[in-house]
């Protein structure tokens, strides 16, 4: 079995397809998506804004404080402050 995307659609790389999965005509699949075995994504449809646990926050480069929290369609700013980490205070080219 393998897998069949139409050559309209788009699977970004890093999004994996179970075996004998399915993608239809102008359908998106993000980049961190799973799907598991035999699914079928019928026309336009756009997998992505999943929930995951990591890898949707935003860290401060320098002191890695967590400066804006994402779960879902959530957002939930922690230690930026204007253009700069309320922690260590370094300047950050950021914009929410
Ligand atoms: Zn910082």
């Amino acid at each position: 079995m393998s897998v069949f995307v139409h050559p309209t659609a788009v699977v970004d790389p890093g999004a994996e397809l179970g075996d004998g999965t399915r993608v239809w005509h102008f359908s998106h699949v993000m980049a961190r998506a799973r799907l598991g075995r035999k699914c079928v994504v019928g026309q336009n449809v756009y997998l992505g804004n999943v929930n995951l646990e990591e890898g949707t926050d935003s860290f401060c480069p320098h002191c890695h404080a967590l400066l804006v929290h994402r779960m879902g369609y959530n957002t939930m700013i922690k230690k930026l402050e204007g253009d700069q980490c309320g922690e260590c205070g370094k300047k950050l080219n950021f914009v929410v």
